[in-house]
């Protein structure tokens, strides 16, 4: 961790006190790491303040009910009057694992209301100016890495096991098993902390990545036969998957989780992306292998943002629309495409 925050953690650190009470925020469509930050601070302060709650503007992915606290979530968008005064008498906020008001889908019409104290702690380029602390570092793997050093500055090393099992979740799941954002000796060190405190490697694994049901096997198989696109020329292979697809495989959300690190795998290709067909917008997934920057790519071209490598957006246009739209770009990044290397 950037050593500069420090002083940041401590001064937003003195907001959570015994009358305290807490919503922590998590992003919309909440991945791994949203879940593992906002899940592991609430099981850190549950004992130290008044209440604490977590906030998701929507549901998060099946393969996550397991984690410690995941069923007493609120979800902003199906118990919106319950989340809404939640956050109206709480005093103090935390927004994790983004950092733009915008992901916070629908928590905009809430969070400026009252005289709350906002904190952020988040791991994404970029930050906005819509919190009174921004802890923010883009060199850790995840939040949950960088919500082990806002804890530990704050509390000590000694955490209990669903603290523990929230924060290595995180880690496991932004890096996608330790494969990308994982180079740094600290990820590893934190890692090995978590593990004395009790959280459970394989436990996890297990849980995410092999309880997968069989209808996403057999849309994986029809995706890889007959939706993925390869344009060598380019650098590039893009899968999309479309409502009348969903509805033949009975897809549920998440079942296309890391379809598009699959067209990202084939030799030669540096830039990859996956289209999904939602009910009124196209979702994009962008990740990228070396030095190709995906994050300016969605911000430009898709609403969207997140990391060099991997970010995503939406799209307002057909998906036929959104294909050609997207094809029509590869000229223009071709080289930088083609010219992504990664270092070693
Ligand atoms: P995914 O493609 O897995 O949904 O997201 C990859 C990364 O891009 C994540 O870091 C996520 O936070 C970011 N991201 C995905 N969708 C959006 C979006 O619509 N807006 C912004 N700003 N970031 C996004
Ligand atoms: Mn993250």
């Amino acid at each position: 961790m950037n050593k500069n925050l420090k002083p940041e953690i401590i001064k937003a650190g003195k907001h959570i006190k015994s009358d305290s009470r807490v919503v922590i925020f998590g992003h919309v469509n909440p991945d791994g790491d949203a879940l593992g930050s906002t899940l592991a601070l609430k099981h850190c302060l549950k004992d130290k303040v008044e209440r604490v709650d977590v906030v998701l503007p929507n549901n998060y992915p099946y393969f996550l009910d397991w984690m410690p606290g995941a069923k007493e979530i609120i979800i902003l968008d199906q118990e919106t009057e319950k989340a809404k005064q939640t956050i109206l008498n709480a005093n103090l906020l935390f927004v994790c694992d983004f950092n733009d008001v915008k992901r916070g889908k629908g928590i905009e019409d809430y969070i400026n209301v009252n005289n709350n104290v906002k904190i952020m702690i988040d791991h994404h380029p970029q930050p906005c100016d819509f919190v009174d602390y921004i802890i923010s570092d883009t060199t850790v793997s995840s939040a949950s890495e960088l919500m082990y050093e806002v804890l530990t500055e704050l509390y000590g090393e000694t955490m209990n096991k669903e603290v523990a099992t929230c924060l290595l979740t995180g880690i496991i799941t932004d890096t996608g098993l330790f494969e990308h954002n994982s180079d740094s000796i600290r990820t590893f060190e934190v890692v090995a902390k978590l593990l004395q405190n009790g959280a459970e490697k394989q436990y996890i694994i297990d849980k995410i990545y092999n309880e997968k049901p069989y209808r996403r096997m057999k849309l994986l198989g029809n995706v890889l036969h007959n939706r993925l696109v390869h344009l060598p020329e380019y650098g590039t292979a893009y899968i999309y998957i479309s409502q009348e697809d969903m509805q033949k495989y009975n897809y549920q959300d998440g079942d296309s989780q890391d379809f598009v690190n699959i067209a990202l795998a084939i030799k030669n290709i540096n830039f990859a992306a996956i289209f999904t067909e939602k009910e009124n917008m196209i979702k994009v997934s962008l990740r990228s292998k070396g030095n190709f920057d995906v994050n300016e790519v969605a911000r430009k071209y898709f609403n969207g943002g997140g990391h060099s490598n991997a970010a995503g957006g939406k799209s307002y246009k057909s998906l036929n629309q959104t294909l050609d739209m997207f094809e029509g770009l590869l000229p223009k990044y071709k080289d930088a495409i083609l010219a992504s290397q990664i270092s070693n």
